[in-house]
């Protein structure tokens, strides 16, 4: 049986964690050769304890979520990115293209949080998309609208010769507050070369988010692992990351998104559990200057999900309601979790429900 060595207060069963554990106690920065070192080490409760420090200096025991709604408005795309089981083509029987009066009818009063996105329409102006903000906005102004990723601007801005601050200006207009943290996939050359070559590529997903940031829209980000790519390239995505967080400080959320296997079966088997808490302690880790790290139900689970608030998340998401991407791609999980349904799973996991909007205000702390 392997020796444990207790360091401040954490058992160690890899002794090579506790220069890393040492790091992170006296706040400094993990290099790139640390974070690799954490991806492969087995010592998983350790990993946990140490990502649950650190979330715990930063808010607490507090959890966050969002009474929120995602709209996909269309899953008919230009593009056909080779892990994507959403996307349909103008025609496909499956294709839709949701109405004002369907959107609407997502939404109600209690919806803080309206999260857009979906496919690259070949025919839609890129008057429709802002109408889709404008239409939201007007009918519920209190609630606040997370709209398109940075591979959605990109193709707006490719496809109507718009200019970044342009279509920012113009959505915001409309009413968007935020931007979501999708479209990111892996910073990395290789992967995107083989998996979504007609997409932005990491140093266009970077500009579009610092040119947001720059304009006082604050945005998330995200990491896809669990297919083709390397330990070493989830590193350097996060590295890449804290870079732009160092200059903009305009990053609210990070939030790593299991592959879905679904149809595409890049790989045979989707990511374990284990894996999942991994990634999200290593995420808590690694992006030291990243307000929050959020576990996202719809892919890794419930169950995972509610682990994971031992595991260096401080974030849940929302309730979610009718989510149509992860779903294509075969996800379990249940569609929209309720209210009650949230703020129990974050007390069994002995933290402090907080409500938020999208913008982390608190709106209701359940004490
Ligand atoms: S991932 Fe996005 S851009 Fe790529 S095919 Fe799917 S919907 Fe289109």
């Amino acid at each position: 049986m392997e020796s444990l060595l207790v360091a401040d207060g954490v058992a160690f069963m890899d002794e090579a964690l506790i220069p890393v554990w040492e790091r992170v106690q006296a706040g400094e920065r993990l290099s790139y050769e640390d974070g690799v070192g954490l991806l492969k080490t087995n010592d998983i409760a350790a990993l946990g304890r140490m990502a649950d420090h650190v979330k715990h200096e930063k808010v607490g025991d507090k959890v966050f979520f969002v009474i929120n709604r995602h709209i996909n408005p269309t899953n008919v795309c230009v593009l056909s990115c080779s892990f994507c089981d959403y996307a349909k083509k103008l025609g496909d029987e499956d294709a839709y293209e949701m109405t004002n009066e369907e959107i609407l009818d997502l939404i109600n009063d209690e919806i803080r949080e309206v999260h857009i996105v979906g496919g690259h329409h070949p025919t839609w102006p890129f008057e429709r998309y802002v109408e889709i903000v404008r239409l939201i906005h007007e009918a519920y102004p209190n609630t606040q609208i997370k709209a398109f990723t940075a591979a959605e601007i990109d193709y707006f801005h490719k496809r109507w010769k718009l200019s970044d601050e342009e279509i920012f200006e113009r959505l915001r207009t409309a009413g968007m507050v935020s931007m979501p943290g999708g479209g990111a996939e892996v910073f990395s050359k290789r992967v995107r070369n083989e998996l979504f070559p007609g997409k932005a590529g990491h140093e266009r997903w970077l500009e579009i988010h610092r040119k947001a940031h720059n304009m006082g829209i604050h945005s998330n980000a995200t990491l896809l692992y669990g297919h083709i790519e390397t330990l070493e390239e989830r590193i350097q995505h996060m590295i890449y990351l804290r870079e732009l967080q160092d200059e903009t400080g305009g990053f609210l959320t990070f939030i790593p998104l299991e592959y879905q296997v679904g149809d595409t079966l890049l790989v045979p088997r989707h990511a374990s559990a284990i894996e999942d808490l991994r990634m999200i302690a290593v995420s808590r880790l690694m992006l030291d200057n990243f307000p929050h790290i959020k576990a996202y139900w719809i892919m890794i689970m419930e169950e995972t999900a509610a682990i994971s608030l031992n595991f260096g998340a401080d974030d849940i998401d929302g309730t979610i309601g009718e989510e149509k991407i992860a779903h294509a791609a075969k996800a379990a999980s249940p569609i929209g979790v309720a209210r009650e349904r949230i703020v129990r799973l974050i007390r069994d996991a002995g933290r402090v429900p907080v409500e938020r909007d999208a913008l982390y205000n608190e709106v209701h702390v359940y004490n």
